[in-house]
């Protein structure tokens, strides 16, 4: 892991525009010094989102989404920070520096970057090659009579291997690569007479990306009927890990970062179909057991994952280990295949885009679908038939945890099995509690540091919150008044964790607030960039400033009577007193709202 040195980020902030990378999700337009538009984080008629060029950050009134472009970058494409800022840099020409770095993992790291430019140019050559010449002819036959559009096919950098047993060797060579870098990416394979030669030969190539959209393998499907086997996969090396990747999610990540699903299917060709049809929340797996791993990338970004793989007993029995792995952060949930038809057919039949959305929309949760399988399979006419059905679907009960789901799974067991709910139950007393991580319970909003973390923007601050933020953003847009304000307000007086968070930092730097803020404090960052964003929108009268004192001072005085009266403090003077105070305020508040 290379950590960016502080210049660097500080020099991608820099050079970033961040009107041009927001402008790729949102029309905008100036506004005196900002530039406003609808906001690409929530749905709005009515544009709440503005952009401050000068200082470098976004923000939305509707939704409170805010920061700067490397946030919005994290955020909108679904990257981690490293990845945003590499992915910025590489645009904006900046030269990344890394931290400390050990001469070892400098070198790696160089020798990482050059197989990855050596598969990057072998896509280039097979794409190349798949649309400029008369050997692809067949293979682009294949792919038109599978109904693939051009535009789909280039999105996915599809492309062909020549027949020839050389032609990478021969240009990668040519390019400068020693045939142990080929060979470290598969691209080569050395024969039993120490020979080098290609890896893929005749075949239609898709290349394996990771987020990124850098090149880290290849997939590839024989486009003649002797050819063995049908795909071929690189070999695992240093860039590609069989249960890492996943087929797709360069381009499928935005899509599922923001409707928070992700489709997995088993095909290359799967993926492609559902891309085109819309569906753009689609990956493959390399097999058709999905990993814990992949599982764990994939709950990244989504709180949803739908598996449209082969559901035999081994795909069964592998995602059920896989969900017990990944414990209870992401849904896991199961498209009912048609037997015998895999996505891609499915959506080239008339109608088939329909159906597939539909098939999406019923997925049932893993466990209820493991469990009507076992029902499918087994023998319900005898009592013996009949108990081996429960024992096998016990297990896949008590892993569930005590929820309604299973409540009605359990019901609906009992139906099938012709016997009371009840012996369920109890059965399900003796399993034990169910395995720990194996249970229902939804993520903790705060992911892995380092793990991409796209959130759709939190709920909606309650009146108090907004009344807080109103009011400290009222002291900056008059900090002649504003200063005196801070300096009596105490946490006591605030009650929403954005307030609480910004007031330290106010009561130092109220003229200026801006300036010197730790970009690496996010939390602190995104609070302040707002309230800066809302002292601009709105013009402040004093008195205004008074009155939005006095209610944060009543609102401390209700919670400090409350409190008291809680805990049945002593001293009920002091709580007489506290009324007499509130009245006061109530009084005082009412003379300056009329
Ligand atoms: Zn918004």
């Amino acid at each position: 892991m290379s950590l960016f040195t502080a210049e660097t980020i500080e020099r991608v902030r820099e050079s970033a525009d961040i009107v041009e990378v927001v402008s790729a999700h949102t029309d905008l337009r100036r506004q005196g010094e900002r530039f406003v538009g609808l906001c690409p984080f929530h749905e709005e008629r009515t544009p709440s989102f503005s952009v401050k060029p000068a200082e470098g950050f976004y923000y939305c009134f509707g939704c409170e989404a805010g920061g700067d472009t490397i946030k919005f970058v994290q955020e909108k494409e679904a990257l981690s920070f490293p990845d945003a800022v590499e992915a910025l840099a590489e645009r904006y020409g900046v030269e990344v520096e890394r931290e400390q770095e050990d001469p070892r993992a400098e070198q790696r790291r160089r020798h990482r970057a050059r197989l990855g430019e050596a598969l990057q140019r072998a896509a280039a050559f097979y794409e190349a090659t798949l649309w400029g010449t008369d050997k692809a002819a067949k293979a682009r036959e294949y792919l038109e009579g599978r109904g693939f559009t051009e535009d789909t096919l280039r999105a996915f950098g599809v492309g062909f291997a020549p027949s020839a047993w050389d032609s990478i060797v021969a240009a990668g060579q040519r390019a400068g690569f020693s045939l142990d870098e080929l060979r470290a990416v598969g691209l080569v394979q050395k024969g039993q007479k120490g020979g080098y030669y290609d890896a893929f030969r005749a075949r239609i190539t898709f290349p394996l990306r990771d987020v990124r959209g850098r090149t880290i393998g290849f997939g590839a499907r024989a486009t003649t009927p002797d050819q063995k086997p049908k795909y071929k996969n690189s070999a695992e090396g240093e860039l590609f890990h069989k249960s890492r990747a996943l087929y797709g999610i360069d381009r499928a990540r935005g899509a599922i970062a923001r409707g928070g699903r992700a489709v997995v299917v088993e095909g290359y060709t799967d993926v492609l179909a559902l891309h085109q049809a819309g569906i753009e929340e689609a990956v493959a797996v390399m097999g058709t057991a999905i990993t814990s791993d992949q599982l764990k990338q994939l709950g990244g970004y989504a709180e949803e994952i739908v598996l449209a793989l082969d559901a035999d007993r081994a795909g069964r029995e592998a995602m059920l280990r896989a969900q017990r792995v990944a414990g209870g952060a992401v849904r896991l949930l199961v498209v009912a295949m048609p037997e015998g038809e895999d996505p891609a057919e499915l959506l080239a039949a008339e109608g088939g885009e329909e159906r597939f959305r539909r098939l999406l929309a019923d997925a049932v949760e893993l466990p209820v679908f493991h469990a009507r399988a076992i029902l499918a399979d087994a023998d319900l006419e005898t009592p013996t038939g009949r108990d081996r059905a429960l024992d096998e679907v016990v297990p896949v009960l008590a892993a569930m945890g005590e929820t309604i789901t299973r409540q009605e799974l359990v019901s609906e067991i009992a139906d099938r099995l012709d016997t009371d709910p009840a012996l369920i139950g109890r059965r399900l007393g003796a399993a034990g509690p169910p395995v720990p991580g194996a249970a229902r319970e939804r993520r903790a909003p705060a992911a892995d540091v380092g793990e991409p973390r796209p959130r759709p923007p939190g709920r909606r601050p309650t009146v108090e919150e907004r009344r807080e933020t109103a009011f400290l953003a009222m002291c900056i847009a008059k900090p002649d008044a504003g200063r005196e304000y801070v300096s009596r307000i105490g946490e006591q007086h605030l009650v929403g964790e954005h307030a609480r968070n910004a007031l330290p930092w106010l009561k130092e730097h109220l003229d200026t607030p801006l300036e010197g803020l730790p970009r690496e404090d996010e939390r602190l960052f995104a609070v302040i960039s707002r309230l800066v964003m809302l002292a601009e929108r709105e013009p402040v009268e004093e008195s205004a400033l008074e009155l939005s004192w006095l209610m944060l001072e009543r609102g401390r005085i209700d919670r400090e009577i409350s409190r008291r009266r809680r805990e049945g403090a002593e001293h009920p003077e002091q709580t007489v007193e506290l009324q007499r105070e509130r009245a006061r305020i109530s009084d005082a508040i009412a003379t300056r709202s009329t």
